[in-house]
């Protein structure tokens, strides 16, 4: 009989793609379920980058290529890295993979052994843990919690740190809270970090371009250079571009780091997809004028989910400032008793009983590593949001 590897069995599958595959079950069956589970931009990839795709396969680019990124998409990475973000990187320091995924799950398998720990600020993204888990290491984790915006302290960093800590995540915008860290937010963080020159930093930057109010990106390795040669940047084009099912991933960091990842790569997935590699460099290089209009409707989108969120009984929803994620509490809801007569102990009973009574799907915090919480994903249209909203309202008006 099968029977899954020692290492597997600790690792357990991703909740959110669990709770959209429910969300869609209820819907086979001919409910009205509305999911707000998963994490994806809703609108088309757009068509500059279609088109050079379609022109990479008419040009015969369908063939392998070097197992960590054409050197055209490293050359459009390294000039986004400068662009955007003030860094200098080369060529030789660029690694692409098929998705951020990918790329840090290689960061992990290239560098842990047994026993080193990573540092994950919780909330976290559901991923971290279990790669981490996957790649030999031991989560550690250090609660980000409301009160501090859910954002890492200094001093919980300080206070997670040992001779054992290997890595640091850093997620900004976050997901599950939208928490975005300014570069005094993390300045202040390199402050210990120059303390500690066993402890890496690998900063998911994933959401980079969905940010709300006006708010300055900043990333590690540009407001604290010191700590440049421990930093792996990361990176993709699935967010921030549309482009989720093209599955391209990028990162830089110091050579060796890339280096051993490479060996990962291509003795694992090998290269990412060449047609997408293509269309990845024209996201880079090409028009990047959709970005913001595309970020101003997501935040309007917050600003709808939070006012309404707000006026639910029970619940308190902070305002994030990047991704497209609201975290709210339900600690107001916490011991109250659901319509099915069940009483509410937890979020994950919350979101269950959410589910059945009005068919709104959403993830409990738990599976992000704190609660009482839950997370809308917002990436839908304005009428979607209200309908759940409303359905929210409704919910949490009826539990006694
Ligand atoms: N990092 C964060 C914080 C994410 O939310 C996601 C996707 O949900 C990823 C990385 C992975 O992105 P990709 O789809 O490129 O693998």
């Amino acid at each position: 009989d099968f029977s899954e590897s020692d290492t597997l069995k600790r690792v357990k599958p991703s909740p959110t793609i669990a709770v959209t595959a429910k969300a869609r079950e209820m819907a086979r069956q001919g409910k009205k379920v509305i999911s707000l589970g998963a994490g994806e931009p809703d609108f088309d990839t757009p068509e500059n980058i279609c088109d050079a795709a379609i022109k990479a396969i008419k040009r015969g680019e369908t063939r392998y290529t070097d197992v960590d990124g054409i050197p055209e998409l490293k050359a459009a990475i390294v000039a986004k890295f400068k662009r955007e973000n003030g860094l200098d990187y080369k060529t030789t320091q660029v690694s692409v993979s098929p998705g951020g995924k990918p790329v840090i799950y290689n960061a992990f398998m290239a560098s842990l052994n047994a026993g080193d720990e990573v540092i994950v600020p919780a909330p976290y993204w559901v991923s971290y843990p279990d790669m981490v888990l996957l790649a030999g290491g031991t989560p550690v984790f250090a609660v980000a919690g409301m009160e501090t915006g859910f954002k890492l302290t200094p001093e919980t960093l300080e206070a997670a740190i040992t001779p054992k800590t290997k890595w640091l995540i850093l997620n900004s915008p976050s997901n599950p809270t939208g928490a975005v860290y300014t570069a005094a937010d993390l300045k202040a963080l390199g402050e210990v970090l120059k303390r500690h020159p066993q402890v890496w930093i690998l900063t998911d930057d994933m959401y980079e371009h969905l940010l709300f109010d006006g708010m300055e990106y900043a990333t590690i390795a540009q407001v604290v250079p010191e700590l440049y040669d421990r930093t792996l940047t990361m990176n993709g084009v699935s967010k921030a571009y549309s482009m989720t099912g093209w599955r391209i991933g990028y990162c830089a960091g110091p050579e060796p780091l890339i280096k051993a990842m490479s060996k990962i790569i291509s003795q694992s997935t090998s290269n990412a997809c060449s047609i997408a590699q293509w269309a990845a460099v024209e996201a880079l290089n090409g028009t990047q004028d959709f970005i913001a209009p595309r970020a101003d409707i997501f935040q309007k989108r917050r600003d709808l989910v939070v006012a309404m969120l707000n006026n639910a009984r029970g619940i308190t929803c902070p305002t994030p400032e990047g991704a497209f994620y609201v975290y709210p509490s339900i600690a107001g809801c916490i011991g109250k008793t659901a319509p099915s007569g069940k009483i509410i102990t937890n979020d994950e009973e919350f979101a269950g009983e959410l589910l059945q009574t009005e068919e709104v799907a959403v993830v409990h915090g738990a599976a992000f590593g704190l609660s009482p919480f839950f997370r809308i994903s917002y990436a839908t249209s304005e009428s979607v949001l209200t309908e759940a909203c409303s359905r929210i309202q409704r919910f949490c008006a009826s539990l006694k």
